[in-house]
């Protein structure tokens, strides 16, 4: 039985939608206080409201991870809101495809600047309060893709996502001592709206590729996200946890075979 982590404070960056928006009404449901960050304010709000109507409590708030003013702001909106802040999950992210040759310098800054500089920055926005109280959960959302596998037309997004697992060993090596943990989720292939909007055959094609024959859910990824922040998990730090319904496990299409 796990301790209940009713009244640690969370944010979740890119919180709108998708794996943030499942991560966000997860730590919601489990008793926490939830900042809802993403660019766009409205949509926060609608995520807001849905932890409220669950019987939670969230703020919604507007910053973009690749501000470091706006990270500052968002670590002390969260503050302000709730009086300390223990959990930050370091979502946000974007992956548009480019293959090489059509994918340009601005391409991948974009890519790198809001997956992995978003990570660096939101990261560093919430540390001098989690030292201050000694005590921290970070957790990253990273992928499969770059850490484990390859995807063609997303080499920058895998390039970023390889790097937030850089980033964390080191951060969890420098935190170590302060109470703070570090750790990274990697989904495979989850239900969102940004991989409903690649279409029915790529989702009939990832579902055929996955040994568990489905595409996963938000929850799959938020209960994962919610093990890495309990208080149990505090002696788990710099590693990393494959949500793929055993999406990397096969060698070759003929161990998918009937
Ligand atoms: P999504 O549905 O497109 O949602 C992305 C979220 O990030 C939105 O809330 C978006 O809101 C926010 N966002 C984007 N850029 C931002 C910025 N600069 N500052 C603040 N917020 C920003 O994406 P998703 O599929 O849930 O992916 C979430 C994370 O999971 C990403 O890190 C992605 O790499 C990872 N992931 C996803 C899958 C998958 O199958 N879906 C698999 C592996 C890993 P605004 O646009 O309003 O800011």
């Amino acid at each position: 039985m796990f301790s209940p982590l009713t009244g640690r404070s969370v944010i979740v960056t890119g919180a709108s939608k998708g794996i943030g928006r499942g991560i966000a009404l997860r730590f919601g449901q489990a008793g926490c206080p939830v900042l809802v960050v993403s660019r766009n304010e409205m949509e926060a709000r609608a995520v807001v409201d849905e932890i409220l109507a669950a019987g939670g409590e969230a703020r919604a708030f507007a910053a973009d991870v690749t501000q470091p003013a706006q990270m500052e702001a968002m670590a002390a909106a969260a503050l302000a809101a709730f009086g300390h802040l223990d959990i930050l999950c370091a979502n946000a992210g974007i992956f548009p495809a480019a293959k090489l040759g059509a994918m340009t310098a601005a391409d991948f800054d974009a890519v790198i600047g809001t997956n992995l500089k978003g990570t660096f920055l939101a990261v560093s926005a919430c540390l001098p309060a989690m030292k201050a109280q000694r005590f921290g959960r970070i957790i990253l959302t990273s992928s499969i893709t770059g850490p484990v596998t390859g995807f063609p037309g997303w080499s920058h997004y895998a390039a970023s996502k390889a790097g937030q697992l850089g980033f964390m060993r080191t951060a969890a090596i420098e935190l170590a001592t302060s109470g703070i943990t570090v750790n990274a989720v990697l989904p495979g292939n989850i239900l969102t709206e940004g991989l409903t909007a690649m279409g029915a055959d790529y989702i009939r094609q990832m579902e055929a590729s996955v040994p568990m024959r489905r595409i996963g859910t938000v929850a799959d990824v938020a209960n994962a996200a919610l093990f890495f922040a309990s208080i149990e998990a505090g002696y788990i730090t710099g590693q990393s946890l494959v949500i793929d319904g055993g999406q990397i496990l096969p060698e070759s299409l003929a161990a998918l075979d009937p």
